[in-house]
Parts: C-alpha cells; sequence; structure tokens
C-alpha cells in the first residue's frame, strides 16, 4: 500500500478500518479487564496501601521519550501521550503525584528501572527479562505488531520470511527480546527510535521494522513516508501494563485497582484521542489550492495563447490580403497588372456569354514614349504613366476595370458596356489624356482600340481583334481611336 498519491483514498479506508478494529479491540479489553464483571467500581485502597501511597509522596516514573503517540517527552521535557493519559488518571485516581524522570532513550528507561531509579513505567510489555527486575500491572490496552516494509516488496507470510534480513528494532523493546528468542537468523539492528526504524527502511538501509497496528499508519504518515507499507503481522502482541518495581507490591496493588476502577468510557476517549490522525478527515487544502492555482495560470496561458493566436491570424490575414494585392497590382502604376487583367478578362468573357450581356475592351498605347523618356529621363516617364493610369481611373466606371497591359500600353475592361458605349469612353479618354499636362509641362496622346465580345468569342480573340483597332489608330497617325472589326 503505497501511502502517498493515489492510494490516498485506501489509506484513509484503511485507517478508517483500523481505527474501528481498535475500537472494537479496545472495547473489549475494557469490558474484560478494567471494567470486570462490576462496572463503575468504586476505587477502594486498603489502610495498608492508602498509608503506603502517602509515605511514598511521588511515583518516579520513566517513559519512552520517543514512542509517540503511545508516550513521548516533547523538548520541553513534558510527558504527553495515551499512556500520559492513563498514567495521568490512575495518579488521581491515587491522588499519587508523578514526577517523570527525563530520559533519553527507552533503554535508559529500562537501566533506571533495574538499578531503581523510578517507581513506574508507564507502558509496556510483559517480558522474561523484565519480569526480574519489576512486576506488572494487569494489562490495560493492546494491539497487534506488524511488519513494515517498502511497497515494492510483496506481502510477506509471517515471521519466517524475515530469516536472514536486516530488521530495525529500538533497544530494550520487549521485541529485540522475542526476536533473538524466536527467530535467531533475523538479523536485528539497533535503531534510535520507531521513527528512525521507519525512515531507514524507507532509504532501504534496513529491510523491515515492526510496529502497533494502532500507531504505525500515523507514524508513518506523519513522517511523510511515502513508500512504506505495511506487509505483513507478527505473532506478537502488544499487551501494554504498567511497570511497577519489584520491590513495591503496595505500589502494583494501588496501580492494578486503579486500572480496574478507571471508567470505560474514559478510557475510551483517551484512546480515540491518542489514535486520531489528523489526516484522516482532514482535507489537504494546500494541495487543492496548489491545483486551484495551477489550473487558473493553465487557463489564462490558454486565454492569453488564444487571444494571441487570433491575434496572429488576424495579422496574417491583413498579410494575406495585402500579398494578394500587391500579386494584382502594377508596382509603379497602382492599377491592376497584366496576371490580375487575364483573370478578370476570363471571369467577365464567361459572366458576359452566360447571360448574354454586352462586354467591351479598351486598349490604349501612348504615342512615341520614347521620345518623352529620351527627352525628360526614364524617371519622369515613369511620373507619366503614373499620372496616366490616375487620370484614367478617375475617368471609367466603378465597374470597369484598368490595368497595365504593358510597357505604356493600358487595358480598360468595361462590363454591361456595348461598342458605342466604350467608344465614347475611349473618346473621352483620348481627348482627357491630350489636354492633360504632366507634371505642368508634358503633354502625351494616345492611341485607342476598342472592341466588344462576339458571340462564342475567347479571350485571345477578342485581344487580338482589339489589338488589331490600336495597330490601326496608330496607323491613322495617331491620337486617335479605331472600332475593331467583328
Ligand atoms: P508609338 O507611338 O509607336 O507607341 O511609339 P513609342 O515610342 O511609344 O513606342 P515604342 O514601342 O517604340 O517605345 C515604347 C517606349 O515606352 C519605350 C520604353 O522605354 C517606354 N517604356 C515602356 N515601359 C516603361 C516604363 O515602365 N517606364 C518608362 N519610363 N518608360 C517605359
Ligand atoms: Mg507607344
Ligand atoms: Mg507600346
Amino acid at each position: 500500500m503505497r501511502l502517498s498519491d493515489r492510494a490516498q483514498d485506501a489509506r484513509s479506508q484503511m485507517l478508517a478500518a483500523v481505527a474501528a478494529v481498535s475500537r472494537l479491540l479496545f472495547g473489549a479489553l475494557l469490558a474484560a479487564l478494567a471494567c470486570g464483571p462490576a462496572c463503575a467500581a468504586e476505587l477502594e485502597l486498603s489502610t495498608e496501601e492508602q498509608a503506603h501511597l502517602r509515605e511514598l509522596g511521588q511515583a518516579r516514573v520513566c517513559v519512552d521519550p520517543h514512542y509517540a503517540p503511545f508516550e513521548q517527552l516533547d523538548e520541553q521535557g513534558r510527558y504527553t501521550g495515551i499512556a500520559a493519559e492513563f498514567l495521568g488518571h490512575y495518579s488521581q485516581m491515587l491522588e499519587l503525584p508523578l514526577q517523570i524522570q527525563l530520559t533519553e532513550s527507552w533503554a535508559e528507561s529500562l537501566r533506571w528501572m533495574e538499578q531503581g531509579r523510578c517507581d513506574l513505567i508507564a507502558m509496556l510489555n510483559e517480558t522474561p527479562a523484565r519480569q526480574r527486575y519489576m512486576n506488572f500491572s494487569t494489562p490495560y490496552l493492546q494491539d497487534d505488531t506488524l511488519i513494515i516494509t517498502r511497497d515494492d516488496i510483496g506481502y510477506l507470510e509471517g515471521m519466517s520470511a524475515l530469516r536472514g534480513k536486516q530488521v530495525g528494532v529500538v533497544p530494550g523493546y520487549r521485541l529485540e527480546e522475542l526476536i533473538r528468542r524466536d527467530y535467531p537468523d533475523i538479523q536485528i539492528i539497533p535503531t534510535l527510535t520507531v521513527s528512525d526504524a521507519l525512515e531507514r527502511v524507507s532509504t532501504g538501509e534496513l529491510y523491515a521494522t515492526f510496529e502497533a497496528l494502532r500507531s504505525a499508519l500515523p507514524m508513518i504518515q506523519q513522517q511523510g513516508l511515502g513508500n512504506l507499507k505495511i506487509s505483513g503481522q507478527t505473532p506478537y502482541q502488544n499487551v501494554y501494563r504498567v511497570g511497577v518495581r519489584k520491590d513495591d507490591p503496595l505500589l502494583l496493588a494501588a496501580i492494578n485497582k486503579a486500572i480496574a476502577t478507571l471508567p470505560p468510557l474514559t478510557a475510551h476517549d483517551i484512546v480515540e484521542r491518542g489514535f486520531k490522525v489528523p489526516v484522516i478527515n482532514r482535507v489537504d487544502y494546500t494541495r487543492l489550492w496548489q491545483l486551484a492555482a495551477a489550473a487558473l495560470v493553465l487557463f489564462a496561458f490558454l486565454l492569453y495563447r488564444n487571444h494571441k493566436i487570433g491575434q496572429f491570424n488576424r495579422i496574417l490575414a491583413e498579410k494575406n490580403a495585402e500579398l494578394e494585392r500587391l500579386s494584382e497590382t502594377d508596382h509603379l502604376t497602382g492599377s491592376y497588372n497584366r496576371l490580375k487583367l487575364d483573370r478578370e478578362l476570363q471571369q467577365e468573357l464567361e459572366r458576359a456569354h452566360r447571360y448574354q450581356r454586352p462586354l467591351s475592351v479598351i486598349l490604349f498605347d501612348l504615342d512615341l514614349f520614347k521620345q518623352i523618356n529620351d527627352q525628360h529621363g526614364h524617371p519622369v516617364g515613369d511620373k507619366v504613366l503614373v499620372a496616366i493610369a490616375a487620370l484614367v481611373r478617375q475617368q471609367i466606371r466603378q465597374h470597369d476595370r484598368c490595368g497595365r497591359w504593358g510597357g505604356e500600353e493600358f487595358l480598360i475592361l468595361c462590363p454591361e458596356t456595348t461598342v458605342e458605349q466604350a467608344a465614347q469612353l475611349a473618346e473621352k479618354l483620348r481627348g482627357a489624356l491630350a489636354q492633360h499636362r504632366v507634371l505642368d509641362l508634358i503633354t502625351v496622346t494616345g492611341s485607342f482600340g476598342v472592341a466588344s465580345l462576339q458571340p462564342a468569342e475567347s479571350v485571345a480573340g477578342l485581344i487580338q481583334r482589339v489589338d488589331q483597332a490600336l495597330y490601326d489608330a496608330k496607323h491613322a497617325g495617331r491620337n486617335s481611336l479605331r472600332l475593331a472589326a467583328a
């Protein structure tokens, strides 16, 4: 079971299941052990016990400084956790103040107990080795011990699967004693704390470690060790008791009475609170906000990109239109070029034939233009061409089209125009041309051919006839106009 990302649900379910099992186990334990047949019994200490506790004045308690959520000493030396709460209740019931001994490790706590430097150990399992130097109260909490490995290891069929492997165990923990006795070929590597062991399993330094059913997941979760999983179960049940110094049977008796008298509901609350994993019910809004922010950034980026693409497309369309216009335009005069004239001619011819409409063309050539170039220079000749093109554009109708047919030759396409109407326009243009002074000093005349489309005539046929008419006009002495023969 991977504890990060996609196994979040599985983990929550597992934790919920663990919590449920724990409640059941604990409920049964309380009913059987703490409550007994006479539930909610009164705490009745014998006179001897009362006198002894008074004489004792306080109990020195040794604890595991690093075993959250069961028990721990925080940085200020405060004793907290499930065992701390149970012991706090027993202390109140017995009116026996506690003095927590600040040890560095669990091993040290055991040593201190052995040396008589503590009267009580808040929570531990009974083992033969420990029995030598302490007494054990009746149990007040129990659960199973699980095998924890990395998540790339399959299900482990019990402890024998760990033969020859390196497993992390905190020195002094009962497991050390039990594993050495039952599975001597499992290699025990001492770790400072359970957290330390988990960390080292996570990095692959150790193969496995062990943890109580109820605290395994919260621990793994709190340490953020997402690559750990529960791989199997040990036969070792944790049956937690209070350890009492060997030479104090009266204290033991008093503790046992307190354990038996603690109301089941109180015990239940302690366990519930102690194992509460904030993550179970907590939605990780940080993740949610991060995701929302990422989505927003992505959305903004897409919007921006869309906008940019739109802008780019508009520019592209404008450029294409410009390109198309340029490809159809004579760069000197700004009129249609030959290519565009050819296309327009073809289109208008087809339309005229289809609808049997009149279509005429005027072709004119500037007279003796070579002389203008010779006299005034080519650049002036250019200016004359530009001026003539502009003049023509002014004179023709909106539907007429004028283009540069070549050199100093222009063609005007006149849809819906009869040969007579075209001749009229040509005559008007010829007059305007003759009168126009370019740059206030140059006059230029033109020779005009006019032709109108004949039934079934092709563009080539029409052009050939209008060209002939223009040729005729030239030969007639220039600055004149000729109609093409039908
Ligand atoms: P005609 O009356 O017989 O047409 O005499 P013309 O001199 O106009 O005819 P010709 O064909 O002998 O010469 C045409 C001249 O037009 C020669 C050429 O340099 C000039 N021309 C053609 N295109 C351009 C142009 O783009 N710019 C300038 N400045 N001159 C041009
Ligand atoms: Mg000419
Ligand atoms: Mg010419």
